[in-house]
């Protein structure tokens, strides 16, 4: 099994617009993984049927049990997140969005009256679809942990995994936590770019960051010919960082069209899925060389 995970320094650039052309373009069998869990939205390409749901319990949070407080104050001013106030009854509560779970608060409470209890932060989604199976995942608004969220749907993925030799993840953007936790354990990173400079400064430090990591990385720019010269720039920065760049995908506004019907754009002949059918040959040649003969075979 080989795990993928498509990567942006910055959200965008269309990673998700490449990860659905890649899971039709790709060839053998696929499970696919969409990491972003903050925002995901492979689905919405995949025309996924729910098969089943799992309830996700990320970190604690306090909970007051009121018939031990005696109002005293002191799990308020120990919380350094302002997460416990005293209300206009004088009772003091404990705002479950503020509440990291520390713990301290529970501590200090000379009346044990803190407890600290699960609490379902999302779910993850196991559901089929035509190109293979979709794990995904809905975090509840205000709810942190997305890291571990990240790695409970990939852990869902493997599951799913039945003689597949593609794990294709959409990961989520930046360099934070739920993308250390999307890198952990896959073979290739994608990295979707775009000529621009705020985009350039994201690649550079996504690239930092993922040289923590024993994987191999591979660069597209997207829009690239938006700006010539920064395309040419960031060109120059991935041969320099001997990062293959596996194709440029021009502006085109068939990309929006097919996001707007919901499929991914290379149900369409266009010019972006004539470059996305060459970046899939090039990196299915990274993948071996016989997955790359069928597909040029089935591009010609
Ligand atoms: S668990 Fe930590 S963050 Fe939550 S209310 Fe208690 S002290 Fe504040
Ligand atoms: S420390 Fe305990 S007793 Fe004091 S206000 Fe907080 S919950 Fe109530």
């Amino acid at each position: 099994m080989i795990q993928i995970a498509v990567l942006s320094g910055k959200g965008g650039t269309g990673k998700t617009v490449v990860t659905g052309a890649l899971a039709e373009l790709l060839p053998g069998k696929k499970v696919f993984a969409d990491c972003d869990v903050e925002a995901a939205n492979l689905a919405l390409l995949l025309s996924p049927r729910e098969r089943s749901r799992i309830p996700f319990f990320g970190m604690k949070k306090a909970m007051i049990e009121k018939e031990s407080c005696v109002a005293c104050g002191l799990c308020a001013h120990a919380c350094r997140f302002g997460a416990i106030r005293a209300g206009t009854n004088g009772l003091f509560s404990v705002d479950p969005v503020r509440c990291e779970g520390c713990g301290v608060c529970a501590g200090v409470c000379p009346e044990r009256a803190i407890v600290l209890r699960e609490n379902q932060d999302g779910e993850i989604i196991l559901a089929d679809t035509d190109l293979g199976p979709l794990v995904y995942a809905e975090l509840k608004p205000g709810s942190g942990n997305s890291g571990l969220l990240v790695h409970e749907v990939k852990k869902a993925a493997h599951r799913e995994v039945r003689g597949q030799d593609l794990v294709l993840i959409d990961g989520p953007p930046g360099i934070g936590c739920p993308v250390i936790s999307t890198m952990s354990g896959i073979h290739i990173a994608v990295i979707v770019t775009e000529p621009g400079i705020a985009a350039m400064h994201d690649l550079k430090r996504l690239v930092t960051v993922s040289r923590g990591f024993s994987l191999s990385l591979c660069a597209i720019i997207n829009r690239a010919d938006l700006h010539e010269g920064y395309a040419q720039a960031i060109g120059r920065f991935c041969a320099d960082e001997e990062i293959p760049l596996l194709g440029k995908v021009p502006f085109d506004p068939t990309v929006q069209a097919a996001v707007r019907k919901g499929v991914p754009v290379t149900r369409f002949g266009c010019p972006a899925t004539a470059a996305l059918r060459d970046i899939a040959a090039n990196l299915a040649e990274i993948l071996g060389e016989k997955a790359s003969d069928r597909l040029k075979g089935r591009n010609e």
